[in-house]
């Protein structure tokens, strides 16, 4: 029997329209093969949503995305909407869309592939091996906290606030996402926080300790923030799962990014108590190179990957995009980002198309 899905397309802006049209011709590819049928919507999100009507993420497009089982998003964002007001620019839809799909919890996995080795900034026997999930909370913390705004004191002078707010309830649901994720895993979670300074991160650390308790199979380890950063860089192999909030797990993850040598490698999953995931890369949207056929669509193949893994329960699906992966790496074919001496260069179509010989 042919299972049906429903899923929405965010292009979005810059190299998005272009690694989606490579994500979606593979999607349609591993369907056929594994008798998966995609009913594909596809709507406005970012700048091109501003374009069309003024708003970042249209209610439309919030709608369409609810009444989906899965959405995939490409990038948003560019120089063209860098000056307008916050509240208007393009990463605000992002923001609201997470927020509007309850997406609380955000898996970037960083896996060094073998092929990519000689990519990574760092040397070989650093990153040989590195498999890290970073778990980083989505919807909460400094991104969201109030009060937030310019100020101006009876002075005159401007002052800039942003809140980093934690809840009790929101420490404990990344928490135990965090905790599942590494039973499935190497049973060893990493809480990321700055305990030494800030009060909210006490009770981050507070909590985590206490549901420790309650998963007696994980090795639960502590480390301030700065700590784990020129952790990630000096020995990244120690960490299996690594679990801290919205804005320290934003910085890290792009870290642990560059281990495996090219951003353009790496896809993401966000995923709420229930309703449809949202499945990302973790790059932007890459104006320098928008347009150009130089973008490197396999962040965007993997986000498809994790969303038939973790959105929609078809890992067969799932396994079959991620050996395409494999194959073409292993066959040579590199995009400018990951380009090594000796390799076949080829530009973002021309890596979709080996993607669909590799699938067969
Ligand atoms: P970026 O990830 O877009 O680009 C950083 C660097 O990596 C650039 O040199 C770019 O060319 C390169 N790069 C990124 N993805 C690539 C790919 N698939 N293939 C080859 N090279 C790739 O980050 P940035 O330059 O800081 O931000 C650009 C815009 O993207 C900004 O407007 C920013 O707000 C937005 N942004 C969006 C998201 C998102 O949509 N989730 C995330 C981060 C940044």
């Amino acid at each position: 029997m042919t299972k049906q899905y429903r899923i929405t397309l965010l292009p979005g802006d810059g190299i998005g329209p272009e690694i989606m049209t490579v994500a979606v011709s593979v999607l349609k590819r591993v369907g056929e093969l594994t008798r998966l049928q995609f009913a594909f919507k596809e709507a406005l999100v970012g700048g091109a949503a501003i374009d069309a009507t003024g708003n970042p993420l249209p209610e439309e497009t919030l709608a369409v995305c609810k009444d989906s089982d899965a959405v995939l998003l490409a990038a948003i964002g560019g120089y063209k909407w860098d000056t307008l007001p916050n509240a208007q620019r393009p990463e605000r839809g992002l923001l609201n869309l997470r927020a509007g799909l309850e997406l609380f919890a955000n898996l970037r996995p960083a896996t060094i592939l073998p092929q990519l080795i000689d990519a990574s900034s760092l040397k070989r026997e650093v990153v040989e091996g590195v498999d890290i999930m970073v778990v980083r909370e989505l919807t909460g913390g400094i991104y969201f906290g109030q009060p937030r705004g310019i100020f101006t004191s009876e002075t005159g002078e401007r002052r800039g606030v942003n809140t980093m707010v934690y809840s009790e309830s929101e420490i404990d649901r990344i928490g135990r996402v965090a905790f599942e994720t590494a039973q499935k895993r190497q049973g060893r979670l990493c809480s990321v926080d700055k305990s030494n300074v800030l009060e909210v991160s006490q009770l981050w650390r507070e909590r985590m300790t206490q549901l420790g308790g309650e998963y007696p199979d994980v090795e639960l380890s502590h480390l301030y923030v700065d700590n784990a950063a020129m952790q990630l860089v000096r020995s990244p192999k120690q960490f299996d799962t690594i679990v801290t909030g919205n804005l320290f797990g934003d910085i890290l993850s792009d870290a642990a990014a560059m281990l495996t040598g090219s951003i353009g490698m790496l896809p993401s999953a966000s995923l709420g108590a229930s309703g449809p995931g949202l499945f990302e890369p973790v790059h932007g949207s890459a104006p320098d190179i928008a347009g150009q056929d130089k973008a490197n669509p396999i962040a965007q193949v993997l986000s498809a990957a994790m969303m038939l893994r973790y959105g929609l329960n078809e890992p067969e699906a799932a396994d079959r995009i991620e050996q395409a992966v494999q194959k073409v790496l292993d066959a040579g074919y590199r995009t400018g980002d990951i380009m090594s001496e000796g390799m076949k260069p080829v530009g973002c179509q021309a890596m979709g198309e080996a993607l669909l010989a590799a699938l067969g």
